[in-house]
Formats: structure tokens, C-alpha cells, sequence
């Protein structure tokens, strides 16, 4: 019999845990023909996250656990999980119910069928800002403008990997992780599925603007050099002009004399290209901490407690 992991990363969901395992519980039962394991991953909680897991434990065999040693974020704490779990095809699911777990038998469904991520596209996105939803869209059209890879919008990181994406995405071991966009860089056979996106059951969510932007960042520089081109074409363009101003200068200054003149227009061209040359240093910059960042080749996380056992970190999780 093969088995399924519902891989889900909580931090401090002590509020949505009770009706989120009473929901997958259901699922998982209606599926007779799949044996499930209920992989969560613990991303340093502040709160009861972690004892409510390991009382599920008690009740349910079907539920194991990984327990991060501090909070490192969404993004390692999936790769913790996809490290950590056994299934032949892997569900990542969030803890707030946003992923109504409904959708799972479809998902199931679709892998049968031979597909390798079923992935799930939001319908709507009710509970969210319109600028949340407009800032999202533009940002993606950005994105896509520059890179090649087709990157899914509105799909989160809501699907169903088979145990050969897995695979492929334990081997991507940076730091710095932008995750949805690995799923469209390591290809496969991808299918779509919609979902109605629910407002999250209970609790806050984790996320401000300055993660998002964070985010954002993390996704544009991690899969594409395009803004490191496009200074370099800024600077084509500027010197460009520069080159044909100087000549009507030159041209001008012969013909008819120059008195001095044109401290404005001085000022304004050197305060513009300072202004352009700090923006191309920050973009440097960006790549270049992201350099920093993946020499120093860590360890993406560590484990506090595995399944009620202490983790003595000794392996390398690869
Ligand atoms: N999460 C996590 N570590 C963090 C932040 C969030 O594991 O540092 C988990 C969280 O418990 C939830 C999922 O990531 O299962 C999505 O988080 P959230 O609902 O806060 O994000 P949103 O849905 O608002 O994007
Ligand atoms: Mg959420």
C-alpha cells in the first residue's frame, strides 16, 4: 500500500490545530486505499503548537513530527518536512485551513493519473485587501516579464508532489528559498486544480508587508539575473545621450560661443545619475549578499526533536 504525507508547517497555530486535524481526520479516512502519514512541521511556536501536536501523537500513529530548534520560516520549515517525510507523494498543506483539506481526494485523484504536481490555483481570494490582491498581481506579471520559467499565479504552495519532485527539490539546498518558484523550475508534469480560497479558520496570520516585500525580492533575485542587465542597459542608454549631448556642445560652443550657463541642467543631470548608480550598487548588492549568504553553505535548519526523540544534528539532512 502506498502512503501519502500531509506535510504541514505551524507556527503558532495552537488555535486552528483542533479543527484542522478534525477536517484532514475525515479525508484521510474517506481514502481507505492509501495509508497516511499527518507530517508536522513545528517552526519554533511560541505557543502550545508544539504539546497539542505530540497529544495527537498519543491518540493518532498516523501523526509524526519535526521540531525545529527556533523559528526559520515557512520556506525551510517545507524542506524540513519534505527531508523528514516518507510518503511516495508528499501534500503540503497550511495549518490555518486556507487549503480547505477537501481537496485532497482530487489532488489524489490527479497523481493516479500520472501527473507529478498537482498543484492548486485560487479561484478567489476572499479575507484578503485589495491592495494585497492588486500589489500580488502586478508583481507577478513583473516576475514573469523576466523570467523564463512559467511561474503559476495565485497558487500557493497548496499540491501534491510526487516522491521524484521531492526528490529533485531536497537536492536545491539554498538558503535563501523562494519555493514556488522551484516547483516551476524543476518541470514535471503539472496539473491545475481551482479552489475558493478561505479566510484563515482562526489565529493571525504571519505574514506583514515587509515580508511579503522580502519575498518578493527573494523571488526576483533567486531566478533571475534580469536586474543586474537592466542597470547595465540604464547605463547604455544614459551614456548614449551623454555621447550625442556632449557633440551638440561641442557643435554648439563652435558656432555661435557659450556663455556659461546651465548650472540647473548640471545639477539635475548629476543628481539623476547618482541617483541611478545607487540603484544599480543596491542590485549589486542584493545578489552579492545572496552570494554571502549561500558560500557560508549552513545547514538550512536544525532539528530540535524528531518523533519524541532528541535530534543530535550529526547528519546532514541530504
Ligand atoms: N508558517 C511557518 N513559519 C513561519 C510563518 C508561517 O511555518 O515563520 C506557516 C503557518 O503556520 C501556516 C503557513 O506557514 O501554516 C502559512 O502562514 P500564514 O497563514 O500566516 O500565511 P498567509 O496564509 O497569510 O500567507
Ligand atoms: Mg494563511
Amino acid at each position: 500500500m502506498k502512503t501519502v504525507t500531509i506535510l504541514v508547517p505551524a507556527y503558532n497555530e495552537e488555535a486552528v490545530l483542533g479543527q484542522l486535524y478534525d477536517r484532514l481526520k475525515i479525508v484521510m479516512n474517506g481514502i481507505p486505499s492509501y495509508n497516511f502519514e499527518l507530517l508536522f512541521v513545528n517552526d519554533g511556536s511560541q505557543d502550545n503548537t508544539l504539546s497539542i501536536i505530540k497529544s495527537m501523537r498519543m491518540r493518532d500513529e498516523r501523526v509524526s513530527y519535526v521540531d525545529l530548534s527556533r523559528n526559520f520560516g515557512k520556506e525551510i520549515a517545507m524542506i524540513a518536512g519534505l527531508d523528514h517525510a516518507a510518503g511516495d507523494a508528499v501534500i503540503i498543506i497550511d495549518a490555518d485551513l486556507q487549503d480547505p483539506p477537501e481537496l485532497i481526494p482530487e489532488m489524489i485523484y490527479y497523481w493516479e493519473q500520472g501527473y507529478d504536481d498537482v498543484y492548486a490555483k485560487r479561484k478567489s481570494r476572499t479575507g484578503e485587501t485589495w491592495l494585497k490582491k492588486w500589489t500580488s498581481s502586478a508583481y507577478y506579471k513583473v516576475l514573469q516579464k523576466m523570467t523564463r520559467i512559467p511561474i503559476q499565479e495565485n497558487t500557493g504552495d497548496f499540491r501534491l508532489l510526487d516522491r521524484r519532485c521531492v526528490e529533485a527539490l531536497k537536492q536545491l539546498r539554498e538558503a535563501q528559498r523562494y519555493t514556488k518558484g522551484m516547483f516551476s523550475w524543476i518541470g514535471y508534469n503539472k496539473k491545475e486544480i481551482l479552489f475558493d480560497r478561505d479566510p484563515r479558520a482562526a489565529g493571525e496570520t504571519k505574514w506583514n508587508y515587509g515580508k511579503l516585500m522580502d519575498l518578493a525580492i527573494e523571488g526576483i533575485t533567486s531566478f533571475t539575473t534580469t536586474p543586474l542587465r537592466l542597470s547595465a542597459l540604464f547605463g547604455c542608454v544614459i551614456s548614449f545621450f551623454a555621447f550625442m549631448f556632449m557633440i551638440w556642445i561641442i557643435v554648439k560652443t563652435l558656432l555661435i560661443g557659450d556663455p556659461v550657463a546651465g548650472y540647473p541642467s548640471l545639477m539635475t543631470i548629476i543628481l539623476f545619475l547618482g541617483g541611478i548608480q545607487l540603484i544599480s550598487l543596491g542590485i549589486i548588492g542584493e545578489y552579492l549578499g545572496r552570494i554571502f549568504n549561500e558560500t557560508k553553505n549552513r545547514p538550512l535548519y536544525f532539528v530540535d526533536e524528531y518523533n519524541n526523540e532528541r535530534a543530535l544534528n550529526q547528519e546532514n539532512h541530504k
